[in-house]
């Protein structure tokens, strides 16, 4: 049975991920930060994993935990937008602190931890970055902080990338997604997006590492 591992899966993209892994008859270990969701994920038959992505000792236990696991699938989905500024509107310390430690810092603690997991040759490691992270694509500035942080996770994704010696490295867009974070307009249901990034994953060929794609398989621009 191959086996899946989802970064903070309490709820939305994450959480969908969980459930439709679980329902294609994977092994699903999943971790979040409440007791509550680590509840609800035992309920639905997940391996929970208490982990706050900005806590060191939880991503040392993540380690431990996951010490001689197989990984098949892992995927860090954990991530904030943070302030929703439009222009150049400085960020204050806090704020800063918070998006750049959960989307970027956490990804260099945790991605060498996964690394090794994955190193079988079927191995996937995915990041949910976004298209907001591309520099070449940029179209505006609202967000510019969010901006900053996935350009930062999509260059942390390239380096595990040259690292690999077998496993598939990528990073997702995973479309504009009715979540809490995309919100009540955004285009794409939470299961057709959780859809498209499991199809996309199961058909990267070696020479996908290192690379940036769309929920629906198209390669995107850094
Ligand atoms: P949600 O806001 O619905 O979910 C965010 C998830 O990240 C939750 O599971 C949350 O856990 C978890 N999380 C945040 N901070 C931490 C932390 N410190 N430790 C552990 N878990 C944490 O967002 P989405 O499901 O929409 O987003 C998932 C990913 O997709 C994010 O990386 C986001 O940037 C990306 N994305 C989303 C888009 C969209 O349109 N929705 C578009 C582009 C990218 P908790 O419940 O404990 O807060």
């Amino acid at each position: 049975m191959p086996t899946a591992l989802i970064i903070g899966a309490s709820r939305g993209i994450g959480h969908e991920l969980a459930l439709q892994y679980k329902a294609a008859g994977w092994r699903v270990i999943a971790t979040a930060r409440k007791a509550v969701d680590l509840t609800t994920l035992q309920a639905q038959d997940c391996e929970a994993i208490p982990l706050d992505v900005t806590n060191i000792n939880d991503c040392g236990g993540l380690g431990w935990r996951l010490d001689d696991e197989k990984i098949d699938v892992a995927i860090l989905n954990a991530g904030v937008y943070g302030p929703r500024t439009t222009g150049l509107q400085t960020p204050h310390d806090k704020q800063f602190d918070e998006v750049m430690h959960t989307n970027v810092l956490a990804a260099m603690r945790i991605l060498p931890i996964v690394l090794p997991l994955v190193e079988n040759a079927h191995g996937r490691l995915a990041v949910i970055s976004s298209m907001m992270g591309s520099i070449s694509e940029r179209n505006g500035s609202h967000g510019w902080l969010y901006r900053a942080s996935k350009a930062a996770l999509n260059s942390v994704l390239k380096d595990v990338s040259l690292q690999t010696q077998k496993a598939i490295c990528v990073a997702l867009h995973p479309g504009w997604v009715k979540t809490e974070m995309g919100g009540v307009g955004a285009e794409l249901p939470v299961a057709d997006s959780a859809h498209g990034i499991r199809k996309t994953l199961a058909g990267l060929r070696a020479d996908d590492n290192g690379q940036f794609f769309n929920y629906n398989g198209t390669s995107l621009n850094w």
